[in-house]
């Protein structure tokens, strides 16, 4: 089985599941397509992603007129936290997730829970976007893609965690554990129209 048929047997399962799913053979299209789905002046919001950020959705939301909800550098803690609560009420919500699996769920590990909580209730809709080496057979292998890809943003961040050393997972006690809280989500939730976005690349972490 090519890696397009292998998304596409998947966007089907997630579509039994109750999401929305959509394949693209290059992130560019992808973009392109997802831009689309916005609204000039409709509100727009992103969950940190290295996926987002390599398909240039950002710009390509900016070309269309969408107003960004996000934090500028120079912003303090409070105000920081004010912005990541006034994402949670999006028009439309950008992310990618660690892991997706076959059977249509979708896994995803967060440490401050913003970013899975814009994925559940809040914002008008969410778009969950990653590439094809996200997809992985099953729950054993997506559990093991999050704790590899949380050793590599921690690796990346420098977070002082055993992981940021050795690239292993011990399922450390550091205070600075970013793996705290854990979704898995079967379906979208009730309220949350939800659409996975499949790209025939390898995208993100
Ligand atoms: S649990 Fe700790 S050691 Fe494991 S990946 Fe997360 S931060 Fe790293």
């Amino acid at each position: 089985m090519t890696e397009w048929q292998r998304m596409q047997k998947a966007a089907e399962q997630f579509q039994k599941n109750g999401f929305q799913a959509i394949c693209f053979a290059s992130g560019a299209e992808a973009a392109a397509w997802l831009a689309e789905q916005v609204q000039p002046g409709e509100s727009v919001a992103f969950g940190g992603s290295v996926t987002l950020a390599q398909i240039s959705l950002h710009e390509q939301l900016q070309a269309r007129g969408a107003k960004f909800i996000e934090a500028a550098p120079d912003m303090d803690a409070a105000a920081r936290r004010q912005v990541l609560l006034e994402s949670e009420r999006a028009d439309a919500y950008f992310c990618s997730a660690n892991a997706l699996i076959e059977k249509g769920w979708v896994f995803n590990v967060d440490g401050i829970g913003n970013r899975v909580v814009g994925t559940i209730f809040g914002p008008g809709r969410c778009y969950i976007v990653a590439g094809a080496n996200k997809l992985v057979p099953d729950a054993d292998a997506a559990e093991e893609r999050l704790h590899s890809c949380a050793a590599q943003n921690c690796r990346r961040l420098q977070k002082k965690t055993p992981c940021a050393v050795s690239g292993e997972c011990t399922d450390c006690e550091s205070p600075d554990r970013s793996c705290r809280v854990y979704v898995t989500m079967k379906r979208p939730g009730r309220q949350m129209p939800t659409t996975i976005v499949l790209i025939d690349e390898t995208l993100g972490v």
